[in-house]
């Protein structure tokens, strides 16, 4: 497609702006420009129509199935727009005094006490303007609290080989050093591995429970305990919360600190970078280390203060506000009857489709899943060359995003299947059969899978090319 300066056309630009009725101010030497800025020239017409090709040429949850595992692709309710463009909400500034904006305030404080609840903590902050960046916060928690005690050989995290790529890189990031526990046969911690990895050096741990295979860890009690013995903390990778948000907490596993994604499990539109928020909590003897301002109760209403010995700010102002109006907006729709609801059929309807697939495509781990589960393609591949690529690349054809991809790592020819709770059993049989016909497709004419997708615009970009050479200007050639 055309890009905005392929469709400029000289002579279609207006000018919205009234002509000046005051004499133009001298701008100071050297501060204007040489040339007229390039801009495109455009009605609004045309403009409303490259913008509708190019949302034309991508997939977001309005569009069809998105089961990108781990990502929580839910429908995010119109409500929540509603409420996030508010007047009160949407046109406030940050700066304005407590005063000004008790109402805002408010949904800041009824949002992390219902978080401190769901997670079972004791405090939390709305700063982290994403889920690694609440990992990155909670161990600053942890560091924190082993540097004040003095205890300065505390310089390792421990991860599963399961965990997300976040994890590691949060917490080198931190300035800790990784210590990878492997899997056992289940997909869950191997507990003499762990038991052997800890000592006075462990400054912590950091899971997913469940974890990135969809699985609940049933030694979760134990994990946390054999941290705890060796001085350690324990911090809960909160992103998977979809699958348990109101049967179990976080807190009452034997974690310290959580972080939440909004923007996965509280439903706001996320992909393509927007706006995320990841929400730390923390039990009450990490809070005092909280990034600050947070919001409290004082007598003259709604305040802002800066915990005793906190960590310092982790993120501009408040955080990314009108997530956090979204997420309450979805908390208080769902009511404590409701969370739970939501997460039994994001488990049910991953429940639904394991055991449908299973009859042809491998699942290696798990009798029952959580809310997703992983399926490996490698048999698939011994028999017919047809690759978790090739597959993924297939389904984009029957208008299906895929689903996450080599991720985890312990499984090599990785999908990732998350269907959320969201999806009727009509959407979950059609996936069924796409995925029936793909298989089918494999054993008669592999080669042919290869080359999806066949229908759409763009078919295997060079990824990587993309990631490490980024062309990112648009290069106008001669301007004269
Ligand atoms: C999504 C995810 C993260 C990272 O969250 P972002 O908001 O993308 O930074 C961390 N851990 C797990 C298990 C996730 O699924």
């Amino acid at each position: 497609m055309k890009l905005l300066f392929e469709r400029s056309t000289p002579g279609h630009a207006h000018t919205i702006l009234p002509e000046l009725d005051v004499d133009m101010p001298a701008l100071p030497e050297g501060a204007a420009r040489g040339q007229r800025p390039h801009l495109p020239e455009l009605a609004e017409i045309e403009l409303g129509r490259h913008y509708t090709e190019l949302a034309k040429q991508t997939h977001g949850v309005n569009d069809g199935f998105y089961p990108l595992g781990s990502c929580t692709m839910k429908y995010n309710p119109r409500v929540n727009e509603q409420a996030a463009a508010l007047a009160g909400f949407a046109d406030i500034h940050p700066l304005q005094p407590a005063c000004t904006v008790q109402g805002a305030l408010g949904v800041m404080a009824e949002t992390a006490d219902a978080l401190a609840e769901i997670c079972g903590m004791d405090a939390v902050t709305l700063q982290p303007a994403a889920g690694a960046h609440g990992e990155y916060t909670g161990l600053l928690l942890i560091r924190a609290y082993h540097l004040e005690r003095g205890d300065t050989a505390r310089t390792k995290i421990i991860v599963p080989d399961s965990a997300h790529g976040t994890n590691p890189a949060s917490a080198v990031m931190a300035g800790f050093t990784v210590v990878s526990v492997p899997s056992n046969a289940q997909g869950g911690v191997d507990l003499d591995a762990l038991r052997a990895a800890v000592g006075p050096d462990t400054a912590g741990l950091m899971l997913t429970n469940p974890n990135t295979l969809g699985l609940f860890d049933p030694n979760i009690l134990e994990i946390c305990r054999i941290v705890h013995e060796a001085g350690g903390l324990c911090y809960y990778d909160g992103a998977n919360l979809n699958a348990v948000m109101g049967h179990a907490r976080p807190g009452d596993m034997g974690f310290d600190c959580v972080h939440v994604n909004l923007h996965k499990t509280f439903s706001t539109p996320h992909g393509g970078g927007g706006p995320g928020s990841g929400p730390v909590g923390c039990k009450a003897f990490l809070s005092r280390y909280l990034p600050g301002p947070i919001v409290r109760k004082g007598e003259q209403g709604y305040e802002l203060f800066k915990p005793e010995k906190s960590v310092g700010r982790v993120r501009s102002f408040h955080g990314n506000f009108l997530v956090v109006v979204r997420a309450l907006t979805y908390i208080t729709m769902l009511g404590a009857e409701g969370l739970p609801e939501a997460s039994a059929h994001a488990v049910l309807n991953a429940n639904y489709l394991m055991k449908r697939l299973e009859g042809s495509w491998f699942v290696p781990y798990g009798e029952l899943c959580m809310h997703e589960f992983v399926i490996d393609v490698a048999p698939l591949k011994a028999e017919t060359g047809v690759s978790a690529m090739d597959v993924a690349k297939r389904m984009l054809d029957f208008g299906i995003h895929p689903p996450t991809m080599y991720f985890p790592l312990i499984v090599h020819e990785a999908l990732m299947v998350e269907p959320t709770e969201t999806e009727s059993k009509a959407e979950l049989d059609a996936f069924i059969e796409i995925m029936d016909r793909i298989w089918q497709e494999a054993h008669e004419d592999g080669a042919r899978l290869h080359e999806a997708p066949l229908a759409c615009a763009i078919g295997r970009p060079d990824e990587v090319g993309a990631a490490r050479n980024p062309h990112l200007r648009y290069e106008f050639g001669d301007l004269s």
